[in-house]
């Protein structure tokens, strides 16, 4: 007979295979214990050390002591992030260094990528990588690249991925050019295809005139799902060695098709997926809505126990600091901002997704743009689908409590508070009046009771940490380096406790799979992470030296140093 605790009352448990002893942080309001044990992957005791014993036998169980090295803990989430997109782009394009000039470009990069695809027969030219304020005032037109290569569509991106540089025939392709240089398309929705004097194109495109081109690459080619497979191995190992075991992609049909859906199901049915994958449908704003809606629906046919595949992308507007976020008050200079979709368009997309089981992921910045979509999310949305605000730089006061009324979630990136010393006076002249030393709140979300994770947004913020515990570092201490900078809204920053809540438990929740994961409790699978540091009592500067030692899955080792 059992008792409550999992042991036989003859003092004979139930024999684990692990038992792990040590400071353990559960998530679980907090709570601090000294043991749990773990048998078929799953937690079946979380304790006391003493109430560990009993489930001991020699020979069967193994016993791992983590006392006085460190913090036993939940492992964690990023809750946006691109690691997809970052590894593909790594090995099937050309990457362009951030300090290749154009003149570079022209003469070796472009020339080097040309030769490699005539040798292996591309049907298409794709890189990544250049810098837009090395290129701005020379950029490459459409000719110069036609001297280098007029018959294979050529498509280098910058390196935020928004912006463009084709060659004709990819404007062909494209429909936004005719073979004898007619111009056929002048406008794309929420994007520019830059007209030179002449009245046609220079071959650069800006914002979604550069994802709609791009869409009209042999991406199936271009991005084959064997690539996708042995990305997602690479990935993997990335992640487990930085003691994630849940990630929520944040642009999965970068290549316009399933490729990378059909390789995370190849890849969990072959037993190597040891994360939770959350991928999201991104449809850009010139796509057909119900057209594109239909094909994120049909991807949850993804679906296994480790891939989840039911999450609607929409990129609402940009960055505040690049004074292409929407907000309210104006910029400075008195414009707005742009927003890429109509409050009825988002509440629209909303309502259908969320029929379809399908829950938002929509990126958002700036604090009008904010207000739209949390207005889309109550007038559209189901509250249990927690359709979720992603980055989030600022957020009008009455939107805190109607976030926490209809259970939208946020999932936020602290590199923001890494802005050096003196930011807030050079802000003064590029953000709204009264946000120049406020973005990216935190501790509001506590506050208010709205489930906030962390993410890490990786690639996409170069120079800020992707690690679980350098983000933490700076969201308890609003810096990144504490020796060079001055602390960043102070009035925002959380507890370290509050800290690794957002990093787990919150992260399970914002993936529907809190039930399971996330925390430390008996019944959940073991996933959790053996920290060489006590993050919650170190001096606080050195959290982001903290590593895991050992990552576990489903009470797996997967991961150790
Ligand atoms: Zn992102």
């Amino acid at each position: 007979m059992k008792t409550n605790d999992g042991s036989q009352k003859n003092g004979i448990a139930t024999a684990a295979d692990l038992v792990v002893c040590g400071k353990i942080f559960t998530s679980e309001n907090d709570r601090i214990v000294e043991a749990f044990a773990v048998k078929d992957g799953k937690y079946v005791y979380v304790g006391d050390r003493k109430g560990s014993e009993k489930f001991i036998k020699e020979g069967q169980t193994q016993i791992l002591d983590h006392t006085g090295k460190g913090l036993v803990m939940p492992s964690c989430g990023n809750g946006h992030a691109h690691y997809s997109m970052g590894y593909a782009t790594h090995s099937v394009g050309t990457i362009v260094g951030g300090h290749d000039d154009v003149d570079k470009f022209l003469t070796k990069i472009v020339p080097n990528a040309v030769k490699k695809a005539r040798k292996t027969g591309a049907t298409s030219i794709f890189g990544f990588g250049w810098s837009v304020m090395l290129f701005t005032e020379n950029m490459p037109t459409r000719q110069q690249l036609d001297d280098i290569c007029d018959d294979i569509p050529i498509y280098f991106a910058d390196e935020e991925g928004h912006k463009g540089i084709v060659n004709t025939i990819c404007l062909v392709n494209a429909g936004i050019m005719d073979k004898d240089g007619n111009v056929l398309k002048t406008e794309v929705r929420g994007g520019e295809i830059v007209m030179g004097d002449d009245g046609t194109p220079t071959g650069f495109l800006k914002e979604q005139a550069g994802t709609y081109v791009r869409s009209f690459l042999d991406n199936k080619k271009l991005f084959p799902v064997d690539i996708a497979k042995e990305n997602m191995a690479k990935i993997q190992e990335q992640m487990l060695s930085e003691g994630y075991t849940m990630y929520m992609d944040g642009w999965s049909p970068y290549f316009y098709n399933d490729h990378l859906y059909q390789a995370a199901r190849q890849v969990d049915e072959a037993g190597d997926m040891h994360i939770i994958l959350g991928l999201s449908y991104e449809i850009e704003s010139w796509m057909n809505v119900d057209e594109a809606l239909a094909k994120a629906d049909e991807a949850q046919k993804y679906r296994t126990t480790h891939v989840l595949p039911n999450w609607v992308k929409l990129f609402m507007d940009g960055t505040v600091e690049g004074s292409t976020g929407f907000v309210d008050p104006l910029y400075p200079d008195g414009h707005q901002g742009l927003a890429n979709w109509e409050e009825d368009e988002v509440t629209d997309i909303t309502r259908k997704a969320n029929a379809k089981g399908m829950a938002m992921h929509i990126h958002t910045m700036g604090n009008k743009a904010v207000n739209r979509c949390i207005n889309a999310f109550v007038n559209g949305g189901k509250d249990e689908l927690r359709n979720t605000i992603v980055h989030v730089r600022n957020v009008n006061d009455p939107d805190w409590q109607r976030m926490a009324d209809h259970n939208i979630y946020s999932t936020s990136g602290m590199i923001w508070h890494h802005f050096p010393t003196g930011a807030p006076e050079i802000l003064k002249t590029l953000v709204p009046a009264g946000m120049e030393d406020k973005s990216y709140p935190m501790k509001s979300y506590f506050d208010y009771g709205i489930n906030v994770s962390f993410h890490s947004d990786y690639p996409a913020l170069s120079g800020s940490p992707d690690d679980p515990f350098g983000i933490m570092e700076i969201s308890v201490t609003g810096v990144m380096d504490p020796e060079k900078e001055s602390p960043w809204w102070t009035e925002e920053l959380i507890t370290r406790e509050q800290a690794i809540t957002a990093l787990t438990i919150n992260c399970a929740k914002q993936m529907f799979i809190e039930d399971e994961r996330g925390s430390i409790k008996e019944g959940k699978y073991a996933d959790f992470l053996l920290v060489d540091k006590d993050v919650l009592s170190c001096p606080v500067n050195e959290i982001h030296t903290a590593k895991p030692e050992a990552t576990y899955f489903e009470g797996k080792k997967v991961f150790s140093i």
